[in-house]
């Protein structure tokens, strides 16, 4: 089912960090991202939110005990914990924008999916759930709560949608006004569980199209549109190529602010690359369709040759991202750092090609919404991580394989 009970009866499994004793859940409160049970230690008597299972909380929940702020975290993990105990020492009661849009009339149970999150990636994997809820889970309403970065790609079928209006910066928010808002809304159904939220849903589980209504590139056209072969670069500014490695790795608390608040960095030697990167691929296929697109500061303009097209915006906005969408849908190749600006394009286009660094080995796969993956052959030819570190020259050699290489590779592999 993938759901937590939540309304009338709220379900968590929490014990008191200083007795042992397992708490009682005595409601429940959803101030933002997070999803908290309200709860009491019968022996000693404090009280606590503890995280309900959903979301990271899944794997690592947390409690928070409410007169002293702290967070007991048993599984040691720091950003995690960080974001609850800053988020409550910081609550607000400030309105932010909350616009409900009533679908479809709710008579069935209702399972909420509560997407807000402070990292981009979380929060539109968290939205990718609502496809198990729709399908396999049909006898239920579902409502989704999403930032407002988010609401273009809520799917046909779901009843109700909450859009509030968090920036991503304000994304761990403990927001009071916005819990008033929740607990009237969930109240007003008899009977509410809680999405899960599956950090990483199976790929067989997400048709991105009825998420974006953009349809992937066709794998079955592959040869025919050889005639102009198309590849896309996905820029960001904030985690650019590089092929020194002068700079020292971050660490990780250093990684996690850079991922808050973006820190800029010369775009020069990542224009030069991606240049480089065009111009080798265009020597060998003359018809070459290549565009960079991605989160790029103004004045970046410029910087790359003419012929390239530069679909980069200084911001992200619904009508910036389903133009990417059709840029990535047109694509055999995505090319591009590891992150969560992999995922869309990973979605929508024939293959990928990813650079990624030892720093984040750990999060392999993270990244990449995976399309036919029948065959793990085929599936291995069509998405190849390569080091960050990895030259213009090199990259181009081996965009131009998955080019022109892959009904070859298909044909000697027995690949259905
Ligand atoms: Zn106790």
């Amino acid at each position: 089912m993938r759901t937590t009970p939540l309304h009338p009866v709220t379900d968590a499994d929490h014990e008191c960090p200083y007795c042992r004793e397992r708490l009682d859940v005595r409601g429940w409160l959803i101030p933002g991202m997070r999803n908290l049970a309200d709860m009491l230690c019968g022996r000693c008597g404090r009280e606590f939110y503890g995280d309900l299972a959903a979301g990271q909380a899944l794997y690592t929940p947390m409690l928070l005990e409410k007169a002293a702020g702290v967070v007991h975290d048993p599984h040691g993990v720091e950003w995690f914990a960080g974001w609850l105990r800053d988020s409550y020492a910081r609550r607000t009661d400030d309105p932010v924008a909350f616009d409900v849009q009533e679908r479809l009339r709710v008579t069935r149970p209702v399972v909420l999916l509560n997407c807000l999150d402070t990292l981009y990636g979380h929060s539109l994997l968290k939205l990718l759930n609502a496809q198990y809820h729709l399908g396999r889970h049909a006898d239920v309403d579902l409502v989704v709560m999403v930032p407002s970065f988010l609401a273009w790609m809520v799917p046909d079928g779901v009843a109700q949608v909450w859009v509030v209006g968090l920036p991503l910066r304000r994304g761990t928010e403990w927001n009071e006004w916005l819990a008033r808002q929740v607990r009237r809304r969930v109240e007003a159904f008899q009977q509410v569980s809680l999405s899960q939220a599956l950090s990483h849903p199976r790929p067989d589980e997400v048709d991105i199209e009825r998420f974006t209504r953009v349809k992937p590139f066709p794998l079955g056209e592959w040869d025919a549109r050889l005639g102009r072969p198309t590849v896309t670069f996905i820029w960001r500014h904030d985690r650019p190529w590089r092929v020194t490695d002068d700079v020292p790795p971050p660490t990780r608390r250093g990684r996690l602010r850079r991922l808050l608040t973006p820190q800029p960095r010369p775009q020069g030697g990542q224009a030069e690359l991606v240049s480089d990167l065009a111009e080798a691929l265009r020597r060998d296929l003359p018809a070459l369709d290549f565009a960079v697109v991605g989160l790029a500061e103004a004045g970046g303009r410029g910087d790359l040759p003419v012929w390239v097209k530069d679909m980069r915006r200084p911001k992200l906005g619904d009508d910036a991202e389903r133009g990417w969408c059709d840029r990535y849908a047109a694509s055999h190749v995505v090319v591009g750092v590891h992150g969560s600006n992999m995922l869309l394009p990973s979605a929508h286009a024939g293959g990928v090609v990813e650079l990624i660094g030892p720093e984040r080995w750990g999060n392999f796969t993270q990244d990449v919404l995976f399309r036919d993956t029948a065959d793990c052959r085929e599936t291995l030819f069509r998405y190849r991580f390569v080091d960050e570190l990895t030259p213009p020259s090199a990259l181009a050699r081996l965009v131009e394989l998955l080019l022109s290489k892959r009904e070859d590779f298909r044909r000697l592999m027995n690949v259905l």
